[in-house]
């Protein structure tokens, strides 16, 4: 072996599965450890037998491998046509070719179950990964329609909720006037409970003259009370609107503190 003469290819193959016997594995090992060119061969032998095995599909198989594996398995079966390249060199004990392509099967079998095994697992992570997505979506997607349903739902109960106490509300009130017409509106809201025998008493309060009475009314349990369309005289533009308190059945003119007021705006008809 250190007449330039170089390792078989079937032998340096049988080496790699570990199919010889002890003693010629140290004389191949002997002519590795110095040979760059036997090494490079046998790394190409592993290669072949990896690309054999990660190949899950048949046609997978590049065809150089595929042709140097048929190659080996024909000059193996007939040694008269095998390359001439393959010089032998004389290694003691005898060829076991028969034991060859038993043993290539089991070890590319063993190889492709390893890789089979290894592609199952990667495959059902990642499929579990994308159904945890998919569950995680449908759930969004589930509670965001409920929530459109409920929001525009006809038939939902819409309430408010306030403190059973509340902080005295301010008594307000809103009128709506038309000089014109002699129209008016009125809509009182937190208004304070009155005593028996008394009322509220809207005025009409004229840019010049006295306030003009513009009905009665009492609050109800709520403090919110109407006054619409009282008999009023028609033409007089208001200067101002003012609420007091009055005998129930109403006063020609004031006879205590307002304590409802608001200016009417100058641009009123
Ligand atoms: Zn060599």
């Amino acid at each position: 072996m250190t007449d330039n003469r170089h390792i078989p290819q079937e032998d340096l193959a049988l080496f790699a599965m570990n199919a010889l016997p002890d003693g010629e594995c140290a004389l191949i090992r002997a002519h590795l450890a110095d040979c760059p060119a036997c090494r490079a061969e046998l790394a190409q032998l592993h290669g072949d037998l990896a690309l054999v095995a990660m190949s899950v599909e048949p046609t997978a198989v590049p065809q150089g491998a595929r042709q140097r594996f048929l190659n080996r398995i024909a000059s193996a079966a007939n040694p008269a046509s095998a390359p001439p390249t393959s010089t032998v060199i004389p290694i003691a004990a005898p060829r076991r070719i028969a034991l060859w392509i038993p043993w290539a099967a089991v070890a590319a079998m063993i190889l492709i179950c390893a890789g089979l095994q290894w592609r199952v697992v990667s495959l059902s992570r990642e499929l579990q990964l994308q159904s945890d997505q998919i569950a995680r979506q449908t759930a969004a997607n589930t509670r965001a329609h409920e929530v459109l349903e409920l929001l525009t739902a006809p038939s939902a109960q819409r309430v408010v909720l306030t403190a059973p106490m509340p902080p005295k509300p301010w008594p307000t009130a809103r009128a709506i006037y038309m000089p014109s017409r002699g129209a008016l509106i009125l809509q009182a809201m937190n208004l304070a409970p009155l005593p028996e025998g008394k009322a509220y008493e809207l005025w009409v309060i004229p840019a010049s003259g006295a306030p003009i009475p513009a009905g009665v009314f009492r609050p109800d349990t709520w403090g919110s009370a109407s006054l619409v369309l009282p008999q009023l005289p028609k033409g007089v533009p208001a200067k101002a609107f003012g609420v007091t308190v009055e005998n129930a059945a109403g006063s020609q003119s004031p006879t205590s503190p307002i304590v409802l007021s608001g200016a009417a705006p100058s641009s009123g008809e």
